[in-house]
């Protein structure tokens, strides 16, 4: 199909997992690509020598995505190599989970910093030639945390949560310059990043899965071309979840015959959607941030609150 042929994307983080998956799509639909690594050196090396093989020209630089100045430099560069920059991919991220409770100012210093600080650096000093060829597509890598929160994972929630506000003020920003800045959120995908996790863990998220089974990081790519192709070239401002949702059936109110056969998801979000999460109930409840399946009185007082009734 060629959607980004002669295009140039930059990708950060792409010496494994999604960013990996993502260079070896767009190169193969024509792209040219620019690539950034930190401490995986080998792998960015023969990531790059995989890329030159579909006769794309590519090019993968070390670089640190948190630090403003090395972004700054590494853009420069792109340009020098490249000569313009089409597509900007701000992938790179990191977790250092634990609860609220024994996160330390570091945990949190450093996820903030590396996926949410990252971003700004990146996307500011590429929207300058942006905007000077009038023409930009920007997608950042958040996540369903970030959409939803996740016991020990406040600090990578909130990092999450930050991108998609600046990915919209970006998009109304920049639209009058035909810059159009979007966000992925995957759920579980299945890379190095996820391998962390133990197996009874990976066994529960893949059951609350309707698919019943983790994302591949070539499933998150192919979303990522077509917010950098032209086939969504009116589309700015978006969330674009490829996860296959955690959340299982959801019914409408006018849909729950028989209260007892749900559980309440205690949270302002689900209640003000008017839904009620049904399905298997001891699976739900794991989805419950009480941790326990809510009474149809609380249920009906939630409704009330918010409609008004
Ligand atoms: P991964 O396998 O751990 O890979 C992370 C990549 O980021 C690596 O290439 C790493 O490079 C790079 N990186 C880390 N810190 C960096 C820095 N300071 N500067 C430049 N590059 C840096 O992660 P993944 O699962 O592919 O995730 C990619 C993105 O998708 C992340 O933003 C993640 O939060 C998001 N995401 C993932 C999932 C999932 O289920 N996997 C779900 C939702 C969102 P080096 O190895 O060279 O350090």
């Amino acid at each position: 199909m060629n959607l980004v042929t002669g295009k140039v994307a930059l990708i950060t983080g792409a010496s494994r997992g999604i960013g990996r998956a993502i260079a070896l799509r767009f190169a193969q639909e024509g792209a040219n690509v620019a690539f950034t690594y930190l401490s995986s050196v080998e792998k960015g090396q023969a990531l790059e020598a995989e890329l030159a093989g579909f006769g794309i020209i590519a090019k993968g630089y070390r670089s640190d995505a948190s630090d403003h100045k090395a972004a700054d430099e590494l853009v420069t560069q792109v340009l020098a190599d490249f000569g313009r920059l089409d597509i900007l991919i701000n992938n790179a991220g990191i977790t250092r989970d634990g609860l609220l409770m024994r996160m330390t100012e570091e945990q949190w210093d450093t996820v903030i910093t590396v996926n949410l600080k990252s971003v700004f650096n990146l996307t500011k000093a590429a929207i300058k030639p942006m905007m000077k060829a009038k023409i930009g597509s920007i997608i950042n890598l958040t996540s369903v945390v970030g959409l939803r929160g996740n016991a020990g994972q406040a600090n990578y929630a909130a990092s999450k949560a930050g991108i998609i506000g600046f990915t919209k003020s970006v998009a109304l920003e920049l639209g009058s310059r035909n810059i159009r800045s979007n966000a992925i959120a995957p759920g579980f995908i299945e890379t190095e990043m996820t391998g962390e996790l133990n197996e009874k863990a990976i066994e529960e998220w893949k059951q609350q899965i309707p698919l019943k089974r983790g994302g591949q990081p070539e499933e998150v790519a192919d979303a990522c071309l077509f917010l950098a192709s032209d086939l969504s070239r009116y589309i700015t401002g978006q969330v674009l979840q490829v996860d296959s949702p955690f959340y299982i059936v959801h019914y409408t109110l006018e849909n729950v015959s028989d209260f007892s056969k749900f559980a309440l998801v205690d949270s302002g979000l689900f209640i003000g959607r008017g839904r009620v999460c049904g399905g298997d109930v001891s699976a739900n409840t794991r989805q419950c941030d009480t941790g326990r399946v809510g009474s149809k009185s609380e249920l009906v007082a939630g409704f009330a609150a918010v409609c008004g009734g």
